[in-house]
């Protein structure tokens, strides 16, 4: 070791969760480093929409919604299959908490975000109950935070900088790092957590690596790793089971390798993996990417025998758990006409240029389905009659199969004119194949924690010292991803539990 720092807490990692945790605990008093691996903070959280599932908070109260404390605990009762009940409580009664300690801040303002929740079930809000962070723009930020904020994901694959309004997961990530800053924490970039320093069995800092070799920082009170999941190591998703591939996932390149969860394990912490993600469609790029894509206007979602398997509007990560059952959805096509002008009728984020994917192939174009089905190479007469069967529901306004349009969420993003808002037909030719693959927002296994985030070891004793939430951990909503905003919702309540137990 060839450098020593100390703090009161380390944080290791710099998404949503990560920086509610440091955050609260600079602003708490004490004194807090987060190290991130990479050059820029905010991972796959700074590139999200920046939507937080956190029920019953005085930001839905001012908007006016039906939402409640009572409503989210029901709704999560009747959608959640394998949960920890006491973890679930312990999110539900901190969200209104968390959201009027954060709002307490000047550096903080949130708003309703209009987005339907996942699944139709008692206690669902119409059109949701999650909130987002308000924009905000960068000249009205310290220089220090717009330049250490990951761009948007388009512009940081294609290399380019932020952009001059911060919005979503931008401003999620700005306002709490402006927050940070401005109380005196301290962030450390490009500096990868290896391991776990302990002093007998507490955890007292964290081992790192630099390019003059390794450093470790101590920690006081506690750790907090909160550092994505294992989304972007291949041996680790083969090793667990996860659907997809390192390709496809959102996570920034060379960030989510899991290597925090493992040094958590080598200390004894216990894990629950269960093989999952937070899935959904993914427009394979002309570099073998994957693009996160939801809200299908028009067009449909075909398998290598040329037949739907799914309602193409369910929410994005049901959608990917139903691609996920057989290998001859992966990948698929999606099939669509020239209504939007060649242009892919949902959100991908990125979608990229029509033209690059067409001289790719991950795009291709026909005047005739016969032509289009030899060139994605599917049996001719069953894409015909997959098409000619989904034109006719569009029709009726009736998917006899999948129920397409049948619920909320299927009619958010569509704006179809016929009787089903969701069902527009596929018939003004050329027609154009769109390879998809299975992508993934991040994977949602890992270290077994308690209502207070501390990290848990087989036998259920805390670990002393070691904290954990984000991806890093196996989340509270177990296999389910119940609404927009869960990832970060969760994550965030559970950095703030443990802060809470850091000051206790
Ligand atoms: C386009 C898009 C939109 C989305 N929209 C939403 C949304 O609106 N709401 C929502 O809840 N979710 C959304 N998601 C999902 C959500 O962004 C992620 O699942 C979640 O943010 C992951 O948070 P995290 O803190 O676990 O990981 P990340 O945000 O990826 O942060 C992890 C950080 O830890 C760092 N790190 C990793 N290993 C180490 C190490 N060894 N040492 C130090 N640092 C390390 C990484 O470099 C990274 O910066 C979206 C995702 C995408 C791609």
């Amino acid at each position: 070791m060839t450098e020593e720092r100390e703090y009161d807490v380390v944080v290791v990692g710099s998404g949503g969760g990560a920086l509610t945790g440091a955050f609260l605990a600079q602003r708490a008093g004490l004194t807090t480093v987060v190290v991130e691996k990479t050059a820029l903070l905010g991972g796959t959280s700074a590139y999200s929409g920046g939507a937080c599932w956190l029920p019953g908070s005085q930001v839905q109260q001012r908007a006016g919604i039906s939402d409640s404390t009572a409503g989210a605990r029901d709704y999560l009762a009747a959608v959640l299959e394998d949960a920890d009940e006491a973890k679930v409580e312990a999110f539900l009664q901190h969200a209104p908490e968390l959201v009027a300690d954060l709002e307490a801040d000047p550096a903080i303002d949130f708003e309703w975000l209009p987005f339907p929740e996942y699944y139709a079930a008692p206690g669902r809000v119409p059109f949701g109950r999650s909130i987002q962070p308000t924009n905000v723009k960068r000249g009205e930020l310290p220089a220090a935070v717009g330049d250490l904020v990951r761009p948007p994901v388009e512009r940081d694959r294609a290399g380019e900088g932020g952009r001059n309004t911060l919005s979503g997961g931008q401003s999620l990530i700005a306002r709490l790092l402006d927050g940070f800053l401005r109380d005196g924490g301290t962030v450390l970039t490009e500096l990868p957590v290896t391991g776990l320093v302990l002093d007998d069995d507490r955890v007292a800092g964290v081992a790192a690596m630099t390019p003059e070799g390794p450093v470790e920082i101590r920690a006081r009170r506690g750790v907090l790793i909160a550092a994505g999941g294992f989304e972007g190591n291949a041996e680790e998703r083969a090793a667990h089971g996860v659907p997809g591939d390192v390709a496809w996932t959102m996570a920034p390149a060379g960030t989510n390798t899991g290597e925090p969860i493992r040094a958590a394990v080598a200390i004894g912490a216990a894990t629950d993996y269960r093989g999952i993600g937070w899935f959904c469609p993914g427009l394979e790029q002309p570099d073998g990417g994957g693009s996160f894509t939801l809200g299908f206007r028009s067009g449909l979602m075909v398998d290598s025998y040329g037949e739907r398997y799914a309602n193409e509007a369910l929410p994005y990560d049901r959608f990917g758990r139903e691609m996920a059952k057989a290998p001859e959805r992966i990948p698929s096509w999606f099939v669509f006409d020239s209504r939007e002008g060649g242009r892919l009728p949902a959100i991908a984020m990125p979608e990229g240029d029509p033209a690059a994917h067409l001289a790719a192939g991950t795009w291709v174009r026909a005047d005739t389905l016969e032509e289009l089905a030899g060139l994605i190479g599917v049996p001719a007469e069953a894409l015909l009659a997959t098409v000619e069967r989904f034109n006719a529901f569009c029709e009726s306004g009736v998917d006899e199969d999948f129920g397409r349009g049948e619920d909320e969420y299927d009619t958010f993003f569509a704006g179809g004119t016929g009787p089903n808002k969701a069902l527009t037909a596929c018939s003004e030719p050329p027609y154009v194949a769109a390879r998809f693959v299975l992508s993934d927002l991040g994977t949602k296994g890992g270290l077994v924690t308690d209502v207070a985030g501390r990290v848990l070891r087989e036998d259920g004793s805390p670990i002393p010292g070691l904290y954990a939430s984000s991806n890093s951990t196996a989340s509270v909503f177990g296999q389910q991803y119940p609404g927009p905003g869960a990832p970060l919702g969760s994550a965030m309540v559970f950095a703030s539990l443990a802060v809470r137990d850091l000051l206790a």
